[in-house]
């Protein structure tokens, strides 16, 4: 019998060592707390095992202190483990310092046992044959007892609190190491009281060992998980179903209920409901659908997922359906959208968008045939500068409606950028006719304020579907610039002209530059005669001989400049070029005539300009005549007038170039400083009434003179013009009748036609 029990103990111990190493390598947190509880306990086994199994006096005289001191051990661990099993803290520091002073003195009397006897002695017996040594307890040992069992009872207390005081989800975790701890006491009492010669109640201890080691470690309380899981499912906004195989429902939560609009007894009623809501009663197949109940305002968008659980076999155990409502998300994303894909402003789309709607719109219907329209607002920086952003905007708002309305009924349309528009619409949905109309008499009303609003169309028609949208929009686009702003053409149609007069103007204002640093550019005089046909002067007029397109007048290329600016640089280098031959020529009287753009004023300070060229080359100003035409004083009529006063201050002389062509105002000639009048013939030759164009021409004459004004006649092509207008009085004289703009060797051939000019 003892032999039994001697193997039991020795099992007993090995395993609680395994189970103590593997609890201190488990990841949960109680896992050290058990390690060192089911560690500790093989002291006391330990202790038995030698008492039980030795028949010396010595030996189990060693196993009683090994037992008692592990027992001690014991409860120190036990304490640990209850205190972090169940959460809780020492609130007064001296108390644990108190449990560890007594199990101390405890430690204290069985060291001194040896020498005062007054814990326990041993007693031999025999026992199946063999000498055995019993326990005979002592004072000592009841201080012993008091302490374990009293240690042992408040943990029993302290989880038979946590077991009935938890929440119920709680307790089932607290309930297992009560009852535990409670069968464990039984076992042991048992065995005090017995007085059985063998002391088997370490049995229990080890026992008692190995279940908190399960219960602790690995045993998962499943009405726990259940409740949690079913909390937490109770609580989701989702509404969720689970079905049996047969396709019962055997529960939904709250809001499952709800949306079904059912109570929790009428679960057989959830299939019928979600198939009346949602069509669907189908729910052997994974996947989720996303459904829209209700039509307008009151749609709500749900995504339904669906789930089949299947058991370990892979047979269908049942399914499970959420149904979450998506309405807010969709409401946002659509938002969202629309926000991307619309102009605030108008409620029209984004140019991105329109682009992408043009494609579609190409996609859906290829066999129709569709016109890009690009739609300007003319002057609208007016509009917003003269009457303010608010009714620029209200104006723009405008205009999208008509777009809207009137332009493109069947087809898209969106803002291109701030006042121009664009649309694609099919060819036959346009009509001329009434956008001629509507737009002759395009006015913008707001309160008290009104204004007519210049808006024109310039139309692509799309036949090569292939091209980017965009550029159908810029073909759409420069139709636009071939309209003039009179007032009475607001439709421009694309053709491939204008992309090649496009493509000329980019490839020449690429070129200029170039140009002019490597002479390609250089100035054509031609001369200018006074009453006896004497050449006084001549004006520099600028040709250019390109290398691959041979020469070119200025007409093919000044107004481009004219557009972009760029004219400035070639006036610059004009004004430069007279300055030279002028130094060249500087024992003679000769002037030379040069030309100012209107545009230059924007882009330099054209007195200092001219004043530090004439510096440069030493050269008399008055040499150097500058012609202006009258379209200059078109704006900013007072610092254009400082300018010419101060141009004239300087000693330049300066002609006014086209008079009678364009705008002319007599009026202007009263205070313009200017010193000659440069009429131009050609306007008159166009006239039909010969009669009349003579007496202009005499009347403007005379009165210059009266003004005393010089006057100069360009156009001169016959020696009768040259006649009649001697005899009106002009006394200087331009055109073909003389000689035609000629390069300048020509030049200083025909006036010195002897000595070599150096
Ligand atoms: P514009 O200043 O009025 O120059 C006179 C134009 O009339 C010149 O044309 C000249 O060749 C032409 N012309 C002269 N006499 C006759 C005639 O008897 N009959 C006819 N039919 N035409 C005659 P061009 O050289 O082609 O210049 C055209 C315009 O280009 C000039 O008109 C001027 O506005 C501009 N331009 C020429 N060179 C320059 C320049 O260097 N700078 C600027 N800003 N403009 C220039
Ligand atoms: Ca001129
Ligand atoms: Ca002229």
């Amino acid at each position: 019998m003892r032999s039994i029990f001697t193997v039991i103990f020795l099992l007993l111990i090995i395993t609680l060592t395994v189970c103590s190493f593997m609890a201190r390598r488990s990841p949960r947190a109680i896992g050290s707390s058990v390690a060192a509880l089911i560690g500790t306990l093989t002291l006391p086994l330990t202790g038995n095992l030698l008492i039980v199994a030795s028949t010396s006096a010595l030996l189990p005289t060693v196993g009683y202190y090994v037992y008692f001191l592990g027992m001690d051990f014991v409860v120190l661990t036990l304490i640990h483990f209850t205190f972090r099993y169940c959460g809780l803290s020492w609130s007064k520091k001296w108390m644990r310092d108190l449990v560890l002073a007594i199990v101390f003195l405890d430690i204290a009397q069985y060291v001194a046992n040896p020498f005062l006897g007054q814990a326990f002695g041993t007693e031999c017996i025999i026992v199946e044959g063999y000498p055995y040594y019993r326990l005979v307890p002592h004072l000592g040992q009841a201080f012993h007892r008091v302490l374990d069992y009293g240690i042992l009872a408040a943990v029993i207390l302290i989880f038979a609190y946590k077991t009935f005081r938890s929440a119920r989800i709680d307790s089932e975790k607290y309930s297992v190491i009560f009852i535990t701890l409670v069968l464990f006491s039984l076992w042991q009492t048992f065995f005090i009281f017995s007085r059985t010669p063998v002391d088997r109640s370490m049995i229990g201890f080890a026992f008692f060992g190995l279940l908190i080691y399960y219960f602790a470690l690995h045993y998962r309380p499943m009405r726990l998980l259940d409740s949690m899981l079913a909390g937490i499912a109770s609580d989701m906004s989702e509404s969720l179903y689970f079905f049996d195989a047969s396709g019962q429902c055997i529960w939904a939560n709250p809001s499952g209920l709800d949306l079904a609009g059912i109570t929790d007894k009428e679960l057989e009623q959830v299939p019928k409901k979600l198939t009346s809501l949602f069509g669907i009663c189908e729910l052997r197949e994974d996947g989720s659908v996303k459904k829209i109940i209700g039509i307008g305002e009151d749609a709500k968008y749900y995504v339904l997922e669906r789930r089949v659980i299947k058991d370990e076999n892979g047979r269908t155990a049942g399914s499970f359906l959420s149904v979450r409502d998506n309405t807010e998300e969709q409401r946002q994303f659509r938002q969202e959208l629309y926000n991307t894909t619309h102009d605030t402003l108008t409620g029209l789309h984004t140019r991105e968008y329109l682009y992408h709607e043009v494609r579609e719109l190409f996609l859906e219907n290829p066999e129709e045939t569709y016109m890009v329209i690009f739609v300007d607002v003319r002057g609208f920086k007016i509009v917003n500068d003269v009457f303010g952003s608010a009714f620029g905007d209200y104006a723009i708002q405008r205009i999208a409606e008509w777009i809207q309305s009137s332009l493109c009924k069947r087809g898209v349309c969106g803002r291109i950028a701030g006042d121009t528009f664009g649309v694609c619409i099919p060819v036959n949905e346009f009509d001329p006719h009434c956008v001629e109309q509507d737009l002759s008499n395009f006015e913008v009303k707001k309160n008290h304020l009104s204004h007519h609003v210049l808006v024109h169309l310039g139309i692509y028609v799309v036949t090569e579907k292939d091209l980017d949208v965009s550029v159908m929009f810029d073909r759409a686009h420069l139709a636009l610039s071939s309209i003039k702003e009179d007032y009475q053409k607001h439709v421009a149609y694309y053709d491939d002209a204008m992309r090649s007069k496009a493509l000329w103007d980019q490839k020449i204002s690429a070129q200029l530059r170039d140009a002019i640093a490597t002479k390609q550019l250089r100035p054509y005089l031609q001369p200018i005669v006074d009453l006896t046909g004497t050449v006084v002067g001549a004006e520099a007029l600028v040709r250019w001989l390109h290398p691959e397109h041979g020469f070119l007048s200025p007409g093919t290329f000044i107004p481009v400049f004219e557009k972009n600016g760029m004219i400035s640089e070639i006036d610059r280098y004009m004004w430069r070029c007279a300055c030279e031959l002028l130094a060249r020529w500087k024992n003679t009287s000769l002037f030379l005539s040069v030309n100012i753009s209107p545009r230059d004023f924007y882009f330099m300070d054209v007195p200092e300009e001219l004043k530090n060229l004439v510096k440069e080359f030493g050269i008399e100003p008055a040499r150097l005549r500058i012609e202006i035409t009258e379209t200059v004083m078109m704006t900013d009529v007072e610092k254009r007038m400082e300018i010419f006063h101060d141009l004239k201050r300087a000693g330049f002389i300066v002609e006014m170039d086209d008079f009678g062509s364009g705008y002319s105002s007599l009026n202007l000639l009263k205070d313009m400083p200017v010193d000659v009048l440069k009429i131009d013939m050609m306007f008159l030759s166009k006239s039909r009434n010969e009669y009349k164009a003579k007496t202009i021409v005499q009347n403007i004459i005379h009165l210059s003179d009266e003004l005393g004004i010089g006057s100069l006649t360009e156009g001169v092509e016959t020696p009768n013009q040259y006649q009649i207008l001697s005899d009106m009085g002009c006394k200087l004289f331009q055109g073909y009748y003389f000689a035609k703009p000629m390069p300048v060797e020509d030049f200083e051939k025909y006036v010195f036609p002897d000595k070599a000019v150096s």
